[in-house]
């Protein structure tokens, strides 16, 4: 028996629109399911309210460009999602709980370390944020995200990409035939955190017995070599048989067992939009696994009719997958500007696609090499003709790459540089600065 946290937050006045998968309904029924189940009545089932996350926490991990204020307006549900996930967290690390469900929408994990709007339903990263401010507040050093959603979790990939310390897996359909289209192997993180990103791409048909054997044959294996602190479960149930955005092949049991095996201390639920054949029966094993009860009776009500594919012809597709994967070689190029601090900067150019607005944010991307720290990191992105700038001083900065920080920092903000605003994101000092050309600086 283990004492569960779980937090609803069905955010009834945010939806995408009446249509859009991504709406309220996806929890009523969850809850319902939950009631009718009299898991609220279990002894080890603790029910938490859900909070409001503050802008500092949001901009401790992700940049809001061009400015926080440009978003206001609508940030307010996807704060509190990202709060129930830090109240949660914070449970969880006091020793409230052993482990914990934050049953919250929006989701978030497409959402990156720079942020102009809205994408594939999420603006703020849920789990990105919580795992910085248990960094910040509790001093957790070793963090690990598995991603179980069928969608790859580009977002929590994209700010963790350089970071050494935080282990992120992601399992998810092929990208070449789902959205948002990435998640290969060879995505294997920054040179300072190679081979600290594992993208695991499925084909579709991929069922339970499938899943389970690449847990336990391949995320399992690299968990415990990264001997992580805290494992954070990014919980989407969009791969259940049913989900009408993909072609995977999972059960509620299914997913009880993937939760059993992983041992998550939080799961966050990512996305899922059976609303009533999968999620209700989903979230119940998951919070079964969670609370050390028998989810084996967990039975949705509807047959599995799509072709599965079996182990025998999965085995050397996932076997070939990982042989792919560790031969993969670093191959980064350096690219120094002339008001780059000394050191090697590594280049390496993204970009993003907003799908809910219909646009494109290009970036480039620097991270100075470091063998001491995780390397500062300055990012510019645009949209359209707007720019906006990050610069990055990672936790436990080494004092080269802190220097590097402030003197890029300064540079950006000379009268003649032609940039008109930008952050820093000050993660060793846990302190965020918004600069504008014509408001000056701002402190967070
Ligand atoms: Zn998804
Ligand atoms: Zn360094």
């Amino acid at each position: 028996m283990k004492r569960t946290g779980i937090l609803f937050f069905p955010a009834f006045d945010w939806s995408l629109g009446d249509s859009h998968p991504e709406r309220e309904e996806r929890l009523l029924y969850t809850q319902e399911q939950l009631f009718e189940e009299g898991i609220l009545d279990l002894p080890q089932i603790k029910q938490f309210s859900p909070r409001v996350a503050t802008m500092k926490d949001v901009l401790r991990t992700q940049a809001l460009f061009p400015n926080p204020g440009a978003h206001t307006e609508s940030l307010d549900p996807h704060l509190i999602s990202a709060g129930s996930s830090l109240l949660l967290g914070e449970a969880q690390v006091n020793g409230e709980i052993d482990n914990g469900f934050v049953m919250a929408r929006p989701p978030g994990h497409h959402s990156g370390a720079t942020v102009w709007g809205n994408r594939g339903f999420c603006s703020l990263n849920n789990e990105a944020i919580l795992v910085n401010y248990l960094r910040a507040r509790f001093g957790k050093k070793r963090i690990a995200i598995v991603d179980t959603d069928v969608h790859h979790g580009d977002g929590t990939q994209d700010i963790f990409y350089h970071d050494p310390n935080v282990l992120f897996i992601s399992l998810h359909q092929d990208g070449r035939t789902l959205y948002p289209g990435s998640g290969f192997v060879n995505e294997k993180g920054g040179p300072n955190a190679w081979d600290q990103t594992l993208n695991i791409p499925l084909p579709p048909g991929t069922g339970d017995e499938g899943y389970h054997y690449i847990l336990e044959n391949w995320v399992l294996p690299r968990l415990q070599a990264f001997a992580p602190e805290i494992i954070i479960n990014s919980a989407g149930q969009d791969n259940h048989f049913t989900d009408p955005l993909a072609s995977m092949n999972l059960t509620a049991r299914g997913y009880g067992r993937i939760t059993e095996l992983l041992q998550p201390d939080l799961a966050v639920l990512e996305g899922g939009y059976s609303i009533e054949g999968a999620l209700p029966y989903v979230n119940l094993a998951i919070l079964l696994a969670l609370a050390g009860e028998d989810y084996h009776h967990v039975r949705e009500p509807q047959k599995l009719k799509r072709t599965t594919l079996t182990l025998a012809a999965l085995k050397p597709y996932i076997q070939d997958l990982q042989k792919q994967q560790q031969t993969v070689k670093q191959s980064f190029t350096i690219q120094n500007k002339p008001y780059f601090p000394k050191g090697n900067w590594i280049s390496i150019p993204h970009s993003v696609y907003y799908d809910t607005e219909g646009f494109q944010e290009t970036r480039h991307d620097y991270v100075r090499e470091c063998s001491n720290c995780a390397g500062t990191v300055y990012i510019e992105s645009r949209r359209y003709t707007e720019k906006s700038i990050l610069v990055r001083i990672p936790f436990e900065a080494c004092p080269i790459c802190e220097q590097a920080g402030y003197d890029l920092w300064d540079h950006l903000q000379k009268p003649n540089e032609g940039f008109a605003n930008g952050m820093l994101q000050n993660q060793l000092h846990d302190k965020q600065y918004l600069w504008n050309r014509k408001e000056g600086l701002m402190e967070f």
